[in-house]
């Protein structure tokens, strides 16, 4: 019998488009991003030379449509997102912070002055955007924010200070969308705000922040604001609240839920082809019953990932996907594909914790990415709440 590494298909559930945007999206990664990306994880650097391939393959920006946007549907965004984390989580991190993070706050909730301005060059890669919410002292309740903007001065100007902190890209960024609280005009409670800062406003500085031993092929900084005085033109005008970063994370973990399929998708691959080639006890590990147990349960969950993906993905084309539903795309998806790296890790022994192999960067990217966008906790909580209708965040 012929062995086959995929039992379930999605390919007739597909467009031709979409099978041709995934085609082309495995062919790019493979040919550019295969060859580069363990140099780039141990030296800690971004591939930076591959920013207009990015942006030539429709990557930056992807779902929007103008702006020199693909205007990519939902499930086609997801399998770009699957070719690009199954080489590295933090190559589809600087995707999903450019397309989703920073450009879509500025296309949902920009007007159409900033959209011109800003959107175009960052399809093209030539502006490169960040996000910035997290702080030192506020990671998962955003609301406890302390960065704070105070108008100044007849042209209504506002004057920002604090600090954000693991804020990815944010080293490399031209314009960082940085969430502050504000009080408006005519109220007296703080509301947050988004603002577009540029690089070389006075007082704004991105240190890069060193030593990270997981995601290190994405550039992760700090955000530090002092004094820095902001146009008012520079005032994201179509949001105000929590839900302003809340929907931009809604986006970006859609992404994620994809993409770890792709991660989880790289290192079954790889365990299986080792185990098939590699002999103990006078036969191949594959088969071993205990080894064939592990393949079938992480083929297995990948196939019920990506079927969740694409469900979810064919909600979100006709609009009715929740933030709800996106947390638990997120969380299961992602749990599931740090599960799968950690048993191909031990399906390879010794040569599970060789870079040359190419699970352990998965194992460490994911831990990552088990916490940010909303740690697997708080997607938990988020479900909990919308299972029972009582939030247990306190
Ligand atoms: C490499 C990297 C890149 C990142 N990029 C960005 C970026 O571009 N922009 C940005 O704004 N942020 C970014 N982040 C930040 C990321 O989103 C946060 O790390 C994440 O939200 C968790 O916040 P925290 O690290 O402060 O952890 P904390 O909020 O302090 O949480 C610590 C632990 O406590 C748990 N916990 C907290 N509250 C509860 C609760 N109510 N119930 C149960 N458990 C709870 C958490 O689940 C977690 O396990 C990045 C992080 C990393 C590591």
């Amino acid at each position: 019998m012929d062995a086959t590494p995929y039992i379930l298909s999605i390919d007739h559930l597909l467009s031709e488009e979409e099978r041709l945007t995934w085609t082309a999206a495995r062919d790019f990664c493979e040919r550019r991003v295969a060859p580069v990306i363990e140099r780039h994880y141990e030296a800690a650097t971004f591939p930076r030379e591959l920013i207009p391939e990015f942006a030539e393959m429709g990557f930056l920006g992807a779902p929007l449509v103008g702006y020199g946007c693909a205007g990519m549907g939902p499930v086609a965004y997801g399998l770009t997102m699957i070719e690009l984390e199954r080489q590295d989580s933090g190559i589809r991190s600087f995707c999903s912070v450019q397309s989703a993070l920073a450009m879509w706050p500025i296309y949902a909730y920009g007007d159409e002055a900033q959209k011109e301005r800003w959107l175009p060059g960052m399809a093209a890669g030539e502006t490169i955007g960040c996000f910035g919410l997290t702080e030192p002292n506020s990671g998962s309740d955003p609301g406890s924010m302390r960065t704070h903007a105070v108008q100044d001065g007849p042209g209504g100007d506002y004057i920002l200070n604090g600090q954000k902190f693991w804020i990815t890209n944010s080293p490399i960024a031209d314009v960082a969308v940085v969430w502050a609280k504000t009080i408006d005009h005519g109220s007296d409670a703080p509301v947050i705000r988004g603002f577009l800062i540029e690089r070389g406003m006075p007082g704004f500085s991105t240190p890069e922040t060193k030593g990270k031993l997981s995601l290190r092929a994405s550039i992760t900084g700090e955000i530090v604001l002092s004094d820095v005085r902001v146009p008012k033109a520079n005032l994201l005008p179509g949001v105000r609240g929590l839900k302003g970063p809340l929907g931009c994370l809604t986006q970006a973990r859609y992404g994620i839920g994809w993409g770890a399929i792709g991660a989880a998708m790289g290192v079954y691959e790889r365990a299986r082809t080792y185990t098939l080639d590699r002999v103990q006890f006078g036969q191949p590990i594959a088969g071993f019953q205990l080894t064939q147990q592990k393949l079938v349960e992480l083929h297995n969950e990948i196939g019920k990932g990506l079927l969740l993906a694409y469900h979810f993905g064919r909600l979100k084309e006709s609009g009715k996907l929740t933030p709800v539903q996106v947390s638990y795309l997120k969380r299961d998806n992602v749990r599931m594909a740090l599960e799968a790296a950690r048993t191909a890790r031990s399906m390879l022994g010794g040569n599970g914790i060789m870079g040359e192999f190419h699970i352990m960067r998965h194992v460490c990217n994911l831990e990552t990415v088990f916490t940010y966008e909303g740690t697997h906790e708080i997607h938990t909580l988020a479900i909990g709440r919308a299972l029972t209708g009582i939030a247990a965040f306190k």
